[in-house]
């Protein structure tokens, strides 16, 4: 059994995944490989019934923070929990409202699984591309 996922080597994942990438938005590409753009969207607060996350943030603490990601619009939230001397963090970090298409399920991807340098790659091929276009334009301009 894999210890760690987050690195797993199987060529078969790392192929599905590959393919599943080539079509995902460049916001979202980016966000993957990039890590997320995070705005602060609602600072300290203590959630109402409406807004809480589910069991998760109601066993974690009874303070959260949200931050929005300006590139690909998901939701962090994060939680903390009352202490004599204030706040600390409780539970880690929640992702909710993930925009449509960014998770790539249904692929029978172990969640959590990133391959190394399949997100990469995907970014260098797109990079490339559209030095490659840019180039084909300059020459046919030249041309003209
Ligand atoms: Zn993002």
């Amino acid at each position: 059994m894999p210890t760690n996922l987050r690195y797993v080597n199987d060529a078969a994942i790392r192929k599905t995944l590959a393919n599943a990438l080539e079509t995902l938005p460049d916001e979202y590409l980016i966000c993957r490989g990039q890590r997320h753009r995070f705005n602060l969207e609602e600072d300290f607060h203590v959630p109402t019934s409406a807004t809480l996350v589910g069991r998760q943030a109601k066993a974690a603490g009874d303070i959260e923070r949200h931050f929005r990601c300006e590139r690909c619009e998901v939701l962090r939230i994060e939680r903390y929990e009352r202490t004599r001397d204030g706040i600390v963090p409780a539970g880690g970090a929640l992702y909710r409202e993930y925009p449509d298409g960014y998770v790539l399920s249904g692929l029978g991807i172990p969640r959590g699984v990133k391959p190394s340098g399949v997100v990469q790659s995907e970014e260098f091929r797109r990079s490339m591309s559209k030095v490659a276009k840019a180039a084909r334009k300059q020459s046919r301009s030249r041309a003209s």
